[in-house]
């Protein structure tokens, strides 16, 4: 059975909690420990698959289908363990979890109460998996305090009873102000919070405080004091210039000793962190810059498109270069002209998203980089947009669109739908099928799908193999009915559904780099193994730059 870490927050949201469990996480492995993180989030949305990008960020998609968490992300791009469906869950999956049981009658004669129904339902998803790490590392969403995430903090507190004895370990994340006025860290709000912990019986092992600056060692002296830790399990965490540096920084202050320290593991092995020291050196010591324009939506979040930032750093990471993303908002192509804003950039990325607010612009993006040979990366909806402007500007499909802006029931179609709502699909030997009106939530086609890539095209090349696997989020796609009179124009479509019937990839003939993915390939990419089509992407943006 796996030992739990179990982290929490408090004083303030936006602390990274996740990236401090993540980087905990790639500590223990270092070790050579084997771990698994996981997240309970205390909103009541059933999964954040439904979530505006604006509100919560990006929506992260796991092998097995599953719409989670964005921390999720972190935890996969630091450890490399491919998270699962049972990685994540929220009170609103709990609750319909236990609403569903009670209506079968499991309960039947029983008054269904938080505890134990909920409670147990939450010990339940913890144990999930337990017999296959060392280490379980469960992050509770929120700060402490929170109402709606009491269920989870009083079924992690029952836990460790239930657990042997020191088998559990609680990790507390909070903030230490900087009061310029009086040069001071202050702790009293870290006090509160802890406070605010005990008195809902959990008492935790380390403290991880973000601060800006080093802690003077008689505010660890008063923080231990106040809050029951030993001096060495304070921990500061401080601003760092990059996420990849925190194993390292984190190790440096002794976050894995303390940790262990709190089980009473004393003979851990040393940790070998060569992996994050090379990657810490290709983040501070890039060797040049490349410029790329990500045309999309949602940028006013930089969570919103989280995983393609991280690969993008990736990529130049794999070519020792500083990627510069600058977000851009694709309706100003609405007002300004696409030439005049694009000019100068090494790469343009049009990424995933949903709706029609905002597509002619990415169309205009597609066709700005077509036309003058800059590279570009359509992922998604990104793949979609540049269909339709070879549709359109190419093959004189004059009003290509996608079934996704105007639905035949909608009465008179304004679009000829190159890109259509997908009903049917295979899954394996499985057929998955959906209806115009199904429910919003977890009814695309989810998760990994494999594709076959033709032999000799670019992307086969790339990835240096004809069989790829990648994860999928979408409801529509590219009809294969304007395969022949694309590709009469060069767009190739040099990926397909391993039964031929789907669309993945499509590649421009006689372009330098213009490739479009129905799939999300920044899902995959890590900083020590960055993704193929992110580190050729910008291996062509560095050639680009060379060029003007
Ligand atoms: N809205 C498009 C679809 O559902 C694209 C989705 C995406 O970019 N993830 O097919």
């Amino acid at each position: 059975m796996a030992r739990y870490i179990f982290i929490t927050g408090g004083v303030v949201s936006s602390l990274g909690k996740g990236l401090a469990s993540a980087a905990l996480g790639a500590l223990l492995q270092a070790r050579g420990y084997s771990v698994r993180l996981r997240k309970l989030d205390p909103y009541l949305n059933v999964d954040p698959g439904t979530m505006s990008p604006f509100e919560h960020g990006e929506v992260f998609v796991t092998d097995d289908g599953a719409e989670t968490d964005l921390d999720l992300g972190h935890y996969e791009r630091f450890t490399g363990v491919a998270a699962r469906k049972t990685d994540s869950i929220s009170s609103g999956r709990v609750y319909s979890n236990v609403l569903e049981r009670e209506r079968r009658g499991d309960y039947l004669g029983k008054t269904i109460q938080v505890i134990p129904h909920v409670t147990n339902e939450i010990k339940d998803f913890l144990k999930i998996g337990a017999d296959e790490v060392d280490f379980m590392l469960c992050e509770i969403g929120g700060t402490v305090g929170d109402i709606e995430g009491l269920p989870f903090f009083e079924a992690i507190r029952q836990f460790g009873q239930d657990m042997p004895r020191g088998d559990c370990v609680y990790m507390h994340l909070t903030l230490l102000p900087f009061i310029a006025a009086s040069g001071e860290l202050k702790t009293k709000p870290t006090q509160h919070s802890v406070k605010e912990l005990r008195s809902i019986g959990i008492a935790p092992d380390v403290l991880v405080c973000r601060s800006e600056s080093p802690i003077p060692e008689k505010e660890r002296e008063k923080l231990a004091l106040f809050c029951n830790v030993r001096p060495d399990s304070v921990i500061a965490a401080m601003d760092l210039k990059s996420i990849y540096e925190a194993p390292l920084a984190y190790h440096h202050e002794g976050m894995d000793s303390a940790v262990l320290a709190a089980f009473g593991i004393t003979d851990a092995p040393a940790p070998d962190l060569s992996k994050w020291e090379d990657v810490a050196d290709r983040v501070y010591h890039p060797e040049g810059q490349v410029r790329v324009a990500v045309v999309g939506k949602y940028t006013q979040l930089e969570d919103a498109y989280k995983s393609i930032a991280e690969a993008l750093t990736h990529g130049g990471m794999h070519n020792r270069v500083k990627v510069q993303a600058e977000w851009i908002d694709s309706e100003i192509f609405d007002r300004e002209d696409a030439a005049d804003r694009l000019q100068g950039y090494h790469a343009i990325l049009v990424p995933g998203g949903f709706g029609e607010r905002g597509t002619e612009g990415k169309i205009k993006a597609a066709a700005y980089a077509r036309e003058h040979q800059i590279p570009y990366l359509g992922i998604c909806l990104g793949m979609q947009m540049a269909v339709i402007e070879a549709a359109r500007n190419l093959a004189g499909i004059s009003n290509a669109g996608s079934e996704e802006f105007d639905h035949e029931s909608a009465g008179q179609r304004r679009f000829e739908p190159v890109v259509y709502h997908l009903k049917e699909w295979l899954e394996g030997n499985r057929t998955i099928q959906r209806k115009a009106d199904d429910d919003k939530g977890g009814t695309m086609r989810l998760g990994a799908y494999d594709a076959t890539l033709a032999a000799g095209s670019q992307v086969a090349e790339i990835y240096g193999s004809t069989a790829i696997s990648e994860r999928h989020r979408h409801r529509y796609e590219v009809d294969m009915a304007y395969r022949d009179q694309l590709e009469a124009h060069g767009l190739r479509f040099s990926g397909v559904s391993p039964d031929g019937r789907l669309p993945e990839i499509v590649e421009f003939k006689g372009h330098p780099w213009y490739i479009g993915v129905q799939f999300h390939p920044e899902l995959k990419s890590k900083p020590f193994a960055p993704h193929p089509l992110f580190a050729d992407f910008v291996r062509a943006a560095v050639e680009q730059s060379r060029l003007v």
